[in-house]
């Protein structure tokens, strides 16, 4: 196995993929830029094709070793690095940030999180995965350490129109945790999971995002030995988080052993040695 950080061995022993990410201008995103030079690239060097990860990278199969010096030099030109394998870390994804459902958009964490994480060697894999409603598109839950952005909302003063959009698919509530009675609107505590959906659409304001914020997840995989993600704990502001997942990194950094995730270690030691962080 190759140990230099997104070369892959191939199965033609001089050829290799190369795994790219995008650190900058953004990550989790590609300029128009960065997508040219991966078609050049795989046209110049590769077998004229790549392959989109769901991790957020691209690989591009096929190409010489030789010519990885020159491929990575053109590629820092535009913002991406190859990585992303191995022991390093995995590319911190973030889902799309013009969502219309983002309680709050994550891909400015991905970033200075990548900037601080991407290739950092650590005992195992680390997939760090930051969703911006429950639906959880980039699969949060089964992540190493997965946060879910929440809403907390609140029923004001403004008298509600009783038109209903808060409580249709699909832009509004999808728990039913909303009643439209003759007093006005009614929010079912139990069943409401911070989403913020029905705010986007309540035109008069009679739901108001009260306050925001992440709730996290650790010790989640997917591959041969999937397994879900437990809950650690909410956290209100975007420093907060990322002071959480640093210390996350260091605890599994120090207490772990070399092919170890972090599901192994609280395998090991119960989920109070991430809780330490609280
Ligand atoms: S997790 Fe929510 S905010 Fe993120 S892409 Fe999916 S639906 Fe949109
Ligand atoms: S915030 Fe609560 S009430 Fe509003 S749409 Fe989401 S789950 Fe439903
Ligand atoms: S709370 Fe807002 S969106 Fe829901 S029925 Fe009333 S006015 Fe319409």
């Amino acid at each position: 196995m190759n140990d230099t950080p997104g070369i892959i061995d191939g199965r033609i022993p001089e050829r290799v993929t190369l795994r790219v990410r995008s650190l900058k201008p953004y990550t989790s995103e590609l300029t128009s830029e960065q997508i040219g030079l991966l078609a050049e690239i795989a046209e110049k060097y590769g077998a004229g094709y790549v392959h989109v990860t769901p991790r957020q990278t691209v690989e591009i199969p096929h190409i010489e070793r030789s010519y990885i010096d020159e491929i990575v030099k053109k590629l820092a030109e535009t913002g991406l690095s190859p990585g992303s394998t191995n022991r390093y870390s995995r590319n911190i994804i973030a889902c799309s940030r013009w969502c219309l459902f983002n309680a709050h958009p994550m891909t400015g964490i991905a970033e200075v999180l990548n900037r601080e994480f991407a290739d950092r060697e650590f005992p195992g894999k680390v997939d760090i995965s930051l969703s911006g409603c429950d639906f959880s598109c980039v699969r949060s839950r089964t992540s190493d350490i997965g946060v879910i952005a929440r809403a907390e909302v609140e029923i004001t003063d403004k008298k509600c129109k009783k038109c209903s959009l808060c409580i249709k698919e699909p832009l509004g509530c999808q728990v039913d945790a909303i009643q439209i009675t003759d007093d006005g609107v009614e929010i079912d505590t139990e069943r409401c999971i911070r989403c913020g959906f029905c705010t986007n659409v309540c035109k008069p304001g009679s739901l108001k995002v009260l306050s925001r914020g992440f709730d996290i997840y650790v010790g989640g995989r997917g591959g041969i030995r999937p397994k879900e993600a437990v809950y650690l704990g909410y956290v209100p502001e975007e420093d907060e988080l990322l002071d959480t997942i640093r210390r996350i990194l260091k605890i599994y950094s120090e207490g772990a052993v070399e092919g170890e995730r972090i599901s192994d270690l609280i395998d090991k030691q119960g989920l109070a040695i991430i809780g330490a962080w609280k």
